[in-house]
């Protein structure tokens, strides 16, 4: 099972989710995906921008995470999001839609392109408390804690919403 995390801040919102869930199905076996869902947060990180709509999903994939890496990118472009060369400059703007891979089956890896597990989504409620509505349970590999632990221990105080069921 591999899990991601959906955001954005810009535009339609809602509809970006949705076409975000719409090109995963494309990857997913038998293109079934679970959603959490959707919230309303402030932003993280860079506050002076508009709130993100956030979910998370969870699906069956059988490719590498290279793979999954360059179909996320495929499907942001898709919406119109414009990446920079230099990360820096985009990072944390405001965005048509951002997919985040948080866990991958029990994969872990560093390297320049990819962390996983993703390495803020302890620090994140707007990850952990729509990833504990549909994996209370997991493990996240690497930290040898349940989802349902690391949203008590989180610290994080960005202010969180249901924003549709
Ligand atoms: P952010 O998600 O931090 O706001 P971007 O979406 O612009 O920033 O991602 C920048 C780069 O982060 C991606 O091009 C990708 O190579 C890298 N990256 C590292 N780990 C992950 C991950 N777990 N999921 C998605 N992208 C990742
Ligand atoms: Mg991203």
């Amino acid at each position: 099972m591999v899990y991601l995390s959906l955001g954005s801040n810009l535009g339609d919102r809602f509809n970006f989710l949705q076409q975000g869930i719409d090109g995963l199905r494309d990857v997913a076996v038998d293109r079934q995906i679970q959603r959490s869902k959707i919230y309303e947060t402030e932003p993280w990180g860079n506050i002076a921008q508009p709130n993100f709509l956030n979910c998370v999903v969870e699906f069956d994939y059988r490719g590498t995470p290279e793979a999954l890496l360059s179909e996320i990118h495929e499907i942001e472009t898709g919406t119109g999001r414009i990446r920079g060369s230099d990360s820096t400059v985009t990072q944390w703007m405001a965005r048509t839609l951002d997919l985040d891979i948080l866990v991958f089956n029990d994969v872990c890896i560093n390297s320049e392109k990819l962390t996983i597990p993703h390495k803020l989504m302890t620090q994140r409620h707007f990850v952990l408390v729509p990833l504990a509505e549909i994996a209370p349970d997991l493990i996240i590999p690497g930290y040898l804690k349940s989802v349902r632990q690391c949203v008590d221990e989180c610290q994080d105080i960005c202010g969180l919403k249901i924003w549709k069921q």
